[in-house]
């Protein structure tokens, strides 16, 4: 049994197209190791494959090839114990109108062969903020106490790993601050999380590790820290004691006047010290009323990642 909550080797997945469209290859041979405890990050644009891989994981897409593990339990060999060991909180709300949300629960404990005895929809539905709404008709729920019910049910059976598409696309920001507040407090009480989401700022605030996809393939995976060091932009933003007119130019500093007046240079670390961007700004005859610096965000690795890729 491995250490790691999730393992992936080579894992393909082509779709065959269908009515004359040609096959699609959504995944094209990508190795991951996510480890236990950890809440992790798979980002990557629209159609990268994301939601694929994690419907691999859920055992709802069929993988073409390559091998899967779950807890230490390989999906082929052990299918009952690796569903067992994941919970899935879908991106579209798939909620049968006819359930309450208790009775969604019950369902789904059945489905998972959760004995009476060992269910506990209270504690989720009071996790969820979903206790006065326990018996209510499920037409009554608005859209965010339904999103709140499809995280409900993906704990039903107590999942070690559980996996969120999207969780917070298009909800208002309450909603999103509870979600985030749920998912902190599963990962202390031990829970493996994994998140896809494109909001940045989110994966940037939530996950100690990340793993960015691009067509089909891994094209970064490390922690959040370290991607964001990896950028090895940085900008120096001075606000001058008189305005300027226009933004002095040199070789190797890129310079931007903004609209609040400042002058914003951005220079490589690698190739160019703070001090001769100073220098820089000196020389140019500027003096410096304030000054300070803007930290590289998730967004510019992201981008300087997948930007100039090709299919
Ligand atoms: P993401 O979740 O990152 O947006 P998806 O995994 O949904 O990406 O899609 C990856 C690629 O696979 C896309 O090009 C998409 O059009 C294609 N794809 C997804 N599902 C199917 C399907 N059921 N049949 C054919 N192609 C699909
Ligand atoms: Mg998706």
């Amino acid at each position: 049994m491995t250490q790691d909550a999730i393992s992936i080797e080579g894992l393909v997945k082509t779709y065959r197209g269908s009515k004359g469209e040609p096959e699609k290859t959504a995944l094209k041979g990508v190795d991951l190791a996510i480890p236990r405890g950890s809440v992790f990050g798979l980002l990557g644009p629209n159609g990268a494959g994301k939601s694929t891989l994690i419907n691999i994981l859920a055992g709802l897409v069929k993988k073409t090839a390559g091998k899967v593990q779950i807890w230490g339990f390989d999906q082929d060999i052990n299918p009952r114990q690796s569903r067992a060991s994941i919970g899935v909180m879908p991106q579209e709300l798939n909620l049968d109108p006819f359930f309450s949300p208790r009775g969604a629960l019950e369902v789904q404990a059945g489905l998972y062969g959760v004995p009476k005895s060992q269910r506990h929809s209270d504690d989720i539905l009071r996790l969820v903020g979903l206790e006065d709404k326990a018996d209510a008709y499920a037409r009554t729920l608005s859209g965010g106490m339904r999103r709140r019910l499809l995280l409900a049910k993906a704990l039903v059976h107590r999942p070690h790993v559980l996996v969120l598409d999207e969780p917070t696309a298009g909800v208002d920001i309450e909603l999103r601050q509870m979600l985030w507040q749920n998912i902190r407090q599963l990962n202390r009480d031990g829970m493996t999380i994994i998140l896809t989401t494109h909001y940045l700022e989110e994966a940037e605030e939530m996950c100690d590790e990340i793993a960015i996809i691009d067509h089909g393939d891994l094209v970064a995976r490390d922690s959040t820290a370290n991607l964001l060091e990896r950028l090895d932009a940085k900008t120096l933003v001075v606000h001058p004691e008189t305005p300027l007119i226009e933004a002095p130019r040199t070789k190797g500093i890129e310079t931007e006047l903004r609209v609040d007046g400042s002058l914003a240079l951005t220079y490589r670390r690698q190739v160019t010290s703070a001090e001769q961007v100073l220098d820089f700004v000196r020389a140019s005859g500027i003096s410096i009323r304030d000054l300070r610096s803007e930290e590289p965000h998730l967004q510019d690795v992201f981008l300087a990642l997948t930007a100039s890729r090709q299919d």
